[in-house]
């Protein structure tokens, strides 16, 4: 079993020959800097864990704290992706807080990994599964060989002896579907708007719906067309409005809302279901 992984934050100097080293160090002290705790005695903080965070639009959860007599503080992603606080008896909750925004981006990083390396279970490609398009779940039968080996048609047909490459069959019909119905709300939207994106890309991620690059290039994930087409313009107008606005600052947000005032239900839906976009 792979252990948990761990980052800290020295309290104090370190005593030669002390160690930070917690259930094994796995990671080492990676940009962690000397934190100016345990410093007074002011009294215990009541730290409201279970709190959200959103630093950077990267949403952060503290699942557990525990205090103990220990001179660090830790931050810990427990193998399911929760996060674990190790703090001090006496670190004050702002303290905590300041280290949790310092190390957001890494526990943000380390969550994401941990996300998509949890094994959903396969899809088997046998009659009766279903697959979400579009917000709905459609019935998969297989039938006679046939030319393309999957169609869609209110349902889905896969011909049988391509089960064995059902999975690669679905992703291209996916990646097929996802760039032509993202091409064409990318350029509702852009009409609508004024935007002048490049180009669009489809890609593979799986955490990431999608992002724009520099250059003007807007990707999104094909799992996008599994959601339903309320989700799929959230997405598109998110990135679309990062041509204007490269960061996720107020005004960021506000742009995103003058274009969909209802942005944040399609947002959370994406939060809440995000995980079942697979196949
Ligand atoms: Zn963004």
């Amino acid at each position: 079993m792979p252990p948990p992984i761990v980052t800290f934050a020295p309290l104090f100097p370190q005593r030669r020959g002390s160690s930070v080293a917690e259930q094994g160090t796995h990671k080492p002290l990676v940009g962690s800097s000397n934190l100016p705790l345990g410093t007074t005695d002011r009294p215990m903080a009541v730290f409201s864990f279970g709190v959200q965070f959103y630093i950077h639009n990267m949403q952060i959860k503290i699942d557990k704290l525990i205090r103990s007599k220990r001179r660090t503080i830790a931050l810990i992603v427990e193998r399911d992706g929760s996060l674990t606080v190790r703090a001090p008896k006496r670190a004050a909750a702002v303290e905590i807080e300041s280290f949790i925004h310092e190390k957001a981006g890494w526990i943000f990083r380390t969550q994401e990994k941990i996300k998509s390396s949890i094994v959903i279970p396969n899809k088997q490609f046998v009659s009766g599964e279903n697959f979400l398009y579009l917000g709905n779940e459609y019935e998969l039968r297989l039938v006679p060989p046939q030319r393309p080996v999957l169609k869609f048609d209110g349902g889905f047909t896969l011909g049988y002896s391509a089960k064995p490459r059902g999975e690669q069959a679905f992703i291209r019909w996916y990646k097929q579907r996802a760039f032509s119905i993202i091409s064409e709300r990318v350029g509702l939207f852009s009409q609508g708007y004024g935007f002048t994106p490049k180009q669009v890309k489809i890609s593979s991620a799986r955490t990431r719906w999608g992002s724009c690059s520099p250059d003007g290039t807007l990707n999104f994930t094909w799992r996008l067309v599994m959601a339903p087409l309320e989700v799929v313009d959230y997405v598109v107008v998110h990135e679309l409005v990062h041509l204007r606005v490269k960061n996720h600052s107020s005004r960021f947000w506000g742009e995103v809302e003058k274009i969909m005032p209802g942005y944040k239900e399609r947002r959370k839906w994406l939060r809440v279901h995000g995980e079942r976009l697979n196949i």
